[in-house]
Formats: structure tokens, sequence, C-alpha cells
């Protein structure tokens, strides 16, 4: 039976660390801040959006909530991103994605300041931290670090396996094992015998998008399972790129869905925030 890891306690103990950071630079003369920009109404991006505003309440940590209608033309958006980039208070700016389809992604994130950048997904971001230089990292990724980390698995020398290469989670957090001296296997849809490949793991990650698909022939005995896929099934449940009850006698420890990698991806953005402002108070930019 599986040690059961749980992201909620430990994302919580995160949330109360950054709260004392945010309150230490406080007391100093300087408020953390947290723009948020959410083009349209998409219902998800409504909530994500919500969701970040809660945290950042709880924290003390100012944000700054901008919700441009689904219209606004991309030169002024880009120009939204240019003020805020330009503004001393503003530690983080955080652009809500999907965007709409007349607008370029691309180009909007690129128009982020990389020492602002709090999501990580700036190339000067996701380069510093392939070269290892000083950078911020993508929220999920970091979280689950943290949640290896914080449940007593070392990843030093152990054969870890990544199932996914999408640039916001398998690649970063392949880099990510890497720095922490792990023997990394980037996995994905083209692998051929992904069985074998996944179950040569000591520290697995799923992170396919597909629900439930890693199943108990993946995993190697005893391996740590990290389940970072999130769906909603015909129940309206939430699901992992797991298959949560057949995997959970046979791994070591494993993130359940919900209450896993979830909640962590929140509580490292605002420590992002906090370490952006820090950098900016010491005056010690990227
Ligand atoms: P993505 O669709 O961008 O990438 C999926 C990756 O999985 C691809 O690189 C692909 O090569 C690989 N893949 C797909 N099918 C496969 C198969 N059959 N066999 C092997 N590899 C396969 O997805 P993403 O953005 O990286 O997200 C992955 C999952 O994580 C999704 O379920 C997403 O909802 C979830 N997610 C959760 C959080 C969180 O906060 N918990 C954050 C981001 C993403």
């Amino acid at each position: 039976m599986a040690q059961i890891i749980d992201g909620k306690a430990i994302a919580a103990r995160i949330r109360e660390e950054v709260k004392a950071g945010v309150e230490e630079l406080r007391r100093q003369g300087k408020t953390v801040t947290l723009a948020v920009i959410q083009v349209g109404e998409d219902p998800a991006s409504c909530v994500y959006v919500r969701n970040k505003e809660k945290a950042c309440r709880e924290l003390s940590i100012h944000s700054l909530i901008y919700r441009p209608s689904e219209s606004i033309p991309e030169g002024e958006l880009l120009a939204l991103v240019e003020e805020l980039n330009g503004r001393t208070d503003v530690d983080g700016i955080l652009v809500q994605l999907p965007l709409p389809a007349h607008i370029s992604e691309k180009k909007v994130l690129m128009a982020i300041d990389p020492s602002k950048d709090v999501d990580g997904f700036h190339p000067y971001n996701a380069g510093a931290l392939a070269c290892g230089e000083p950078g911020f990292v993508p929220c999920t990724p970091a979280g689950i670090i943290q949640l290896l980390k914080r449940s007593g698995i070392s990843i030093s020398g152990k054969e870890c396996v990544v199932i996914g290469r999408s640039n916001i989670v398998g690649k970063p957090v392949a880099q990510l094992l890497l720095r922490e001296n792990g023997t990394v296997t980037i996995a994905h849809s083209k692998t051929e015998n992904l069985k074998e490949v996944a179950s040569r793991a000591e520290i697995l990650v799923a992170a396919t998008g597909k629900a439930e698909m890693i199943t108990r022939e993946y995993v190697r005995p005893g391996a740590a399972v990290i389940d970072v896929g999130i769906h909603r099934d015909e129940h309206n449940r939430l699901r992992g790129d797991v298959n949560f009850a057949d995997v959970f006698d046979v791994a070591g420890a494993i993130t359940p869905v919900p209450g896993g990698v979830g909640p962590m991806t929140i509580a490292m953005l605002m420590q992002n925030c906090l370490e952006g402002a820090r950098r900016s108070f010491s005056e010690k930019p990227l």
C-alpha cells in the first residue's frame, strides 16, 4: 500500500511560509503585488483567477485584477503589459490563458518582463532553468519537486521518468529533476514500449492529459507516482492521468487527485510572487 502524498497539507505549509515572508517584507516597507490579466469571461479562467485572487488575499499579497473584454485589440493588451512592466510597485504579472483567437499568446507572453514572469513561461526563464541560472520556475513543476522533497523522497541518483513533454509541465519538471541529480528520461506520445520505459522509474511523473491512462503495468513496485492530470469524469468527479485504485498497492507513494499536485500550483505561484518582490526590493533583478 502506497504512502499518500498529501498535497493539500504541503501546500498549506508553503502558504504559511510565504505569508510570513510577505509580512516580513511589509514590515520593511514593501507590499508584494501581483497583477493578473484575464481577457474575456471564459468560465474556467474565471474560476482560476478568482482562486488566485483569494490566495493573494489570504497571504496579504496585493492583487490588481484586470478584466478587459474579449474584443480587446492585441495592441491594447500589449500596451497594458508594457505599462505593468514599467510599474515599480508590481512584482509579478500573470496573463490567464487561453487568450481569444485574435490575440497571439506567444506575443503576449514574450512581452512580459522576465523579472516579473511569475508563471515562468517566458523563454528567458525556460532558458535560465535549462542553464541552471536564477529565474522563475513554472509553478506546477516547482510544486512537484516540493511534494517529493517534503515527503522525504530523495531524487538524487534515482531513475526518474516523466511522461509528457509540454513546455509548462513535462519539460520543466524533467529539468528540475535533473537539477536535483535524478537520472531523467522524458517519454511522450511517440515513445516505443512506454510500459517498459515507465516501469524503470523510481519516480514516475504522469503528465499526459489522458485520463487514468497509467495503470499498474506502468509502475515499478515501490515507485513514487506523481499524477499531474486533471479531468472531470461523467459524474463530474476529478480524475488524474493515473488510475489511482489500480496503482495504489504497487506504488510506494502516490499523489491523489484531487489533493495532490493541484493545490501546489497556486502555492508556488504565491512563492514566485514573494521571490520576485524580494529580488526587486533588494535591487537584484534577473
Ligand atoms: P499537453 O497536452 O500539453 O501535453 C501532454 C503530453 O503528454 C504531450 O507531450 C504528449 O506527448 C504526451 N502524451 C499524450 N498522450 C500520450 C500517450 N498516450 N502516451 C505517452 N505520452 C502521451 O498537457 P500538459 O499541459 O502538459 O498537461 C498534462 C496534464 O496535466 C493535463 O491533464 C492537465 O490538465 C494537467 N495539468 C495540471 C496542472 C495542475 O495544476 N495540477 C497544471 C497543468 C496541467
